[in-house]
């Protein structure tokens, strides 16, 4: 799973721990203690209540820098596979409407992209591996006109490929790919849209075949 998405759950489990241990913790004690003790031990439960209601203030305080950090993330995915699925649109109309072989569909993309990633390796920021995208196999050197439905067939995926040229169909979307976005992992179409899909159900419906 993303770091940054991690660390989120976490940090807001902690807010949950913070609320709820202390108020299990008065009720045992409001049960147990005799009256003797009673002051005693409810003075100190709310010293540990307002230790730890800081820490949970703090915790939800650096939430939403989190969220915009992810949300950075999702953005840049996004932006990385318009621009590549642009680049290969441009491709097809160099060559008859027609998109590159998958073995070299990356390379192909790089010559067509924009200044500011010509030259890079484009990879989403959400994941740990060199190489984050692959082509559909079932495009590959394909004629765009064969395509029956453009808006729902995926031309471009999120994985973790182990070269830049990486071509695949939705096996290669594994556990660990969809939960690299909050909202599910992106995909890019054949008339240049990308869509994010979260449930097991929504990228199963995805057009795979031309
Ligand atoms: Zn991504």
């Amino acid at each position: 799973m993303n770091d940054l998405v991690t660390l989120q759950i976490v940090r807001r489990l902690e807010v949950l721990i913070v609320l709820f241990i202390p108020a299990v913790l008065l009720h045992v004690a409001s049960q147990h203690t005799s009256r003797l003790f009673h002051r005693v031990t409810i003075g100190r439960l709310k010293a540990v209540l307002f230790i730890l209601s800081f820490v949970g203030l703090t915790c939800v305080f650096y939430d939403p820098l989190l969220d915009a950090a992810i949300a950075a993330q999702d953005r840049t995915c996004i932006d990385n596979m318009r621009a590549l699925s642009g680049a290969l649109l441009i491709y097809a109309g160099d060559w008859d409407n027609t998109l590159p072989p998958d073995t070299r569909w990356y390379n192909e993309a790089q010559t067509r992209l924009g200044f500011d990633k010509k030259g890079r390796v484009i990879r989403c920021p959400a994941s740990e591996s060199p190489y984050t995208y692959a082509l559909n196999c079932s495009l590959g050197a394909l004629s765009l006109s064969k395509v029956s439905e453009p808006a729902a067939t995926v031309m471009l995926f999120e994985c973790d490929a182990s070269g830049p040229n990486a071509s695949g169909n939705k096996e290669f979307v594994t556990r660990e790919v969809r939960l690299r976005h909050p909202e599910g992992p992106h995909f890019a179409f054949t008339d240049g849209s990308v869509e994010h899909f979260f449930l097991r159900k929504e990228w199963n419906a995805l057009r795979w075949e031309p």
